[in-house]
């Protein structure tokens, strides 16, 4: 079987010297092993893409001489793939409806110094995990809600020992993703939402290897669960460093200095950039 790797960026700004890493070392991943990279567009946050960045991901991406196969996968226009995902795990009860604001969910946090932090903050205090199903059914139907995963409902679905995944770099992890607390699975603004979705899209197009940086690391527990529950092949993973600037910064794609269109208008060749990241393991 010939390896499948992806790049998926999200066109909600334009690609910098961070993303040129990431584009470069998955192509480089898959000239190595002989396996093929398709490249997909992470669009579901309406509110924040816009048509210009996916016309500006490609012409940055083609500048540094890399070639995708077509048609591309936009993540907007397979909301019907989640939809599908959503009904199964509804059907193995571990989702429910959540009508919290991110406010009320702030001021809950803030009122319980004890609140538990996962990877990426404070989690979820579960405050509609415990509403009555009759208040649940009622309000389902008149306000807007996200779904979340009911974390610990789906750890009795699977056999959790068996959560393991792999790291080319960290080697065989076993996935803790109660520390990630209920995610979202569907916002109230758009019908899924970036875990379920690189989820059911990586088993979808059949990716054995996802190439992405150490900042996704703690969220592949929360895709190794879900691909569980949703009975999913689990690709290889490996995990790559992140470029920094020279305060030792994460890139953020508000820094213009390090935008790969900037660089050109400057003068600077793909050469340069490649020269810029240093070795590409
Ligand atoms: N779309 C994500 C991003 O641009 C990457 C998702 C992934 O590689 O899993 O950060």
């Amino acid at each position: 079987m010939s390896a499948v790797l992806r790049f998926a960026p999200s066109p909600t700004g334009r690609l910098h010297l961070g993303h040129a890493y990431s584009a470069l070392f998955t192509w480089h991943q898959a000239e190595a092993v002989g396996g093929r990279v398709l490249l997909r567009i992470e669009d579901i946050d309406r509110g924040r893409c816009r048509p210009e960045f996916e016309a500006a991901i490609f012409e940055d991406l083609a500048w540094l001489g890399l070639e995708w196969e077509t048609p591309v996968r936009r993540q907007s226009e397979h909301m019907d793939d989640y939809a599908r995902a959503l009904r199964r795990l509804e059907e193995r009860g571990v989702l429910y409806p959540c009508f919290c604001t991110r406010a009320e969910i702030r001021r809950e946090i803030a009122a319980s110094p004890s609140a538990p932090h996962g990877p990426d903050g404070p989690i979820y205090p579960g405050t509609c995990r415990n509403i009555s199903a009759r208040e649940r059914a009622a309000r389902q139907a008149a306000e807007p809600h996200a779904l979340r995963l009911d974390v610990a409902a789906a750890l009795q679905e699977v056999d959790a020992g068996d959560l393991v995944w792999r790291d080319a770099k960290a080697g065989r992890q076993v996935a803790d993703p109660a520390s990630h607390g209920d995610v979202v699975l569907a916002r109230k603004d758009t019908p899924t939402s970036y875990h379920l979705a690189v989820t059911v899209d990586d088993a979808l197009q059949g990716v054995t290897l996802v190439t992405r940086g150490l900042d996704l690391f703690a969220a592949t527990q929360v895709h190794r669960l879900l691909q569980a529950l949703l009975e999913l092949a689990t690709p290889a993973y490996h995990h790559h460093r992140l470029i920094t600037d020279d305060d030792g910064q994460r890139l953020a794609s508000r820094d213009r200095a390090t935008e790969l269109a900037e660089l050109r208008r400057q003068g600077w060749t793909a050469g340069d950039v490649r020269r810029e990241l240093g070795p590409i393991p």
